[in-house]
């Protein structure tokens, strides 16, 4: 297994053609895109890591995993009255279903479903006792008290994040939201803000490995039913409109990112974090979803087969 990933490693640091750092958040614009870093931990625990696997990055919307997750935890089924489940065809930050659908997102992975999640999970609280939350949650399943919120990034977000507020208001005048926008925005921004590197990453996954049971300390962190729902979600929705894309090349329920990461969950296997910064026209890492369609290949851990 270290020298498969060795190989991609190696392959993809050869690569020019690194697809495009995200743009319209300025402090991810900075981001060397000759990056690389993959971790893999198995469902046993075994990690298989190279290149930066532990330069911190920004997960942008890996965090929307863990924010459904901790709102399936609190709210259950219920959460799925204001949140569809449906792959969206459009791109993460469209509008325009919004209003056919009477301001109801169609799955939490796109920034209008998962902007109403970060709002159920407030529950009247404020942004900072719901990110004590989401970070909590974060670190418990890596097992890290050390991951934290990038600041930069949260005010760099803040200053561009005119789409986040349209569709948040948007969606507010179909009375869809509980909390004052502004307050929903923050808690949003600041859990895309997070940072955490590949061996973080593919840690905190591992529960969606083994039917939602942490390999490390056998506590069961979700039911196995949500595990699965879940991992299915990820499948469907987790790369936006270049969803059936993902699947049809890798095979696995993954979640991406702006930032560059991809977090892909091969259940039974292995949990993987791979990061390169260079996005395709999407918005998915590039060369991440060339390393994992090649990790893929050289396994046999497609979800569909050989
Ligand atoms: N914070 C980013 C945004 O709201 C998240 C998008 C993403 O990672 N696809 O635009």
């Amino acid at each position: 297994m270290q020298n498969i990933v060795d190989q991609i490693y190696r392959e993809m640091a050869a690569r020019n053609d690194r697809g495009k750092v995200a743009g319209y958040i300025p402090q991810l614009a900075c981001v060397d895109p000759n990056e690389f870093g993959i971790s893999l931990i198995m469902q046993d625990g075994t990690k298989y890591s190279a290149g930066c696997a532990n330069t911190l990055f920004s997960i942008q919307s890996i965090s929307k995993v863990f924010t459904l997750t901790i709102a399936l935890g609190k709210l259950g089924d219920e959460i799925w009255t204001r949140v569809g489940r449906e792959p969206s065809g459009d791109p993460f930050n469209s509008i325009v279903q919004l209003e056919h659908e009477a301001g109801r997102p169609r799955n939490p992975f796109i920034n209008a479903g998962a902007i109403v999640i970060a709002d159920a999970i407030m529950m009247g609280n404020e942004p900072k006792e719901a990110l004590a939350e989401i970070l909590q949650f974060i670190r418990f399943v890596a097992d890290d008290d050390t991951i934290g919120i990038d600041e930069k990034v949260v005010k760099s977000e803040l200053l561009n994040g005119s789409r986040n507020a349209s569709l948040a208001n948007f969606m507010a005048s179909f009375d869809r939201l509980r909390n004052p926008v502004d307050k929903v925005l923050g808690t949003y921004f600041h859990h895309c803000s997070i940072s955490m590197s590949c061996e973080q990453l593919a840690k905190a996954g591992s529960f969606l490995v083994s039917n939602g049971v942490n390999y490390s300390t056998g506590i069961q962190v979700v039911p196995e039913h949500r595990a699965r729902r879940i991992n299915s979600l990820m499948l469907m929705c987790g790369h936006y409109d270049g969803s059936g894309e993902f699947a049809f090349r890798v095979g696995l329920p993954g979640k991406s990112g702006v930032g560059g990461g991809i977090l892909a969950i091969a259940p039974g296997k292995a949990s993987i974090a791979v990061w390169s910064p260079g996005l395709d026209s999407i918005g998915n890492s590039k060369l991440g979803t060339e390393a994992l369609e090649m990790l893929v290949q050289r396994t046999g851990w497609s979800i569909f087969g050989h």
